[in-house]
């Protein structure tokens, strides 16, 4: 009797389906997990050293919130020093009725802020700031730098907190959960998270970790963040390698480095207590 052919194999049908793709946070997650995995206590050695050598930040109130929103949105790619300037032109211009006859004009240092500080003054009259017309805005800050770009960023701010609650208070965010009140004020035209996390962090010591551009260049250079990340992306990344507690800290420690330290420019790598573990001093640290 002829032996019966086997049945073909079936091949196993290809999947057309593409693969999923993360979202930030579940990218952001996985950084994380690797970081920790690959380098373990990167994070922690890094605020340590960091703190040996500048000191340990603990929070504390800088501003009032919507005198911090309005420096922040002035200090957007000019130094902080630029940023002084055009705010206290705006002190100078628009004065406060609360504003004391004989007040001390000496600066007063702020946390994690690169200018000369700022005087403890009232905020300017931030009605009048909201309703001057633009070009006399303009030539008002025009001495910090990039007036044409800031200037319609105040009013628009100013008027999105008018339209709140019906005053110019930021208060009521600091109730909320921090990532809905940082969309919270992402959603005002010209606000970013940056601006946005710094305002809340510093404000209300929410737990958001901002990162300009020294936060991010130190990052990418130790290694605690992939080396082609935006911006954005590292928001979010911090907001998954860091604990609540550790925000504060990790921005101030970060932005202090990168100013005194880890310069755009030839940083003093000989220098630095984090050499040991920084891919840029050594590209195979752990
Ligand atoms: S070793 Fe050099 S590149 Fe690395 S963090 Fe220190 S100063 Fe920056």
């Amino acid at each position: 009797m002829p032996a019966r052919s086997a049945a073909p194999a079936r091949s196993k049908p290809k999947s057309t389906s593409r693969p999923r793709k993360l979202g930030p946070e579940q990218v952001a997650r996985a950084w994380a997990r690797k970081l920790d995995a690959k380098r373990p206590g990167l994070v922690s050695f890094v605020l340590d050293r960091l703190a040996e050598a500048n000191g340990r930040p603990v929070w504390q109130p800088r501003l009032d919130p919507v005198s911090e929103l309005i420096l922040t949105i002035l200090s957007a790619n000019s130094a902080d020093i630029n940023a002084e300037v055009a705010f206290e032109a705006l002190r100078a211009a628009y004065t406060s009725a609360a504003a004391p006859v004989a007040a001390s004009t000496e600066p007063r240092a702020l946390p994690g802020w690169g200018g000369r500080g700022l005087p403890n003054l009232p905020p300017p009259d931030w009605s009048a700031v909201e309703a001057a017309p633009l070009a006399e805005l303009t030539d008002v800050i025009r001495p910090g730098g990039m007036a044409n770009q800031k200037a319609p960023r105040i009013p628009a701010a100013l008027s999105a907190l008018r339209a709140n609650g019906g005053n110019y208070s930021l208060d009521f965010l600091a109730a909320k959960p921090p990532l809905e009140a940082r969309d919270w004020l992402a959603a005002i035209p010209g606000i970013g998270k940056k601006t946005a996390s710094v305002v809340l962090l510093f404000s209300f010591g929410t737990p958001l970790m901002p990162v300009d551009r020294h936060v991010l260049r130190v990052s990418q250079r130790i290694g605690l963040i992939p080396p082609n990340a935006d911006p954005d992306q590292a928001h979010d990344l911090y907001l998954a390698m860091l604990a609540p507690e550790q925000m504060y800290e990790a921005h101030v420690s970060l932005i202090t480095h990168g100013r005194r330290t880890c310069h755009a420019q030839r940083p003093d790598c000989e220098h630095c207590p984090v050499a040991p573990r920084c891919r840029y001093f050594d590209p195979k640290a752990e």
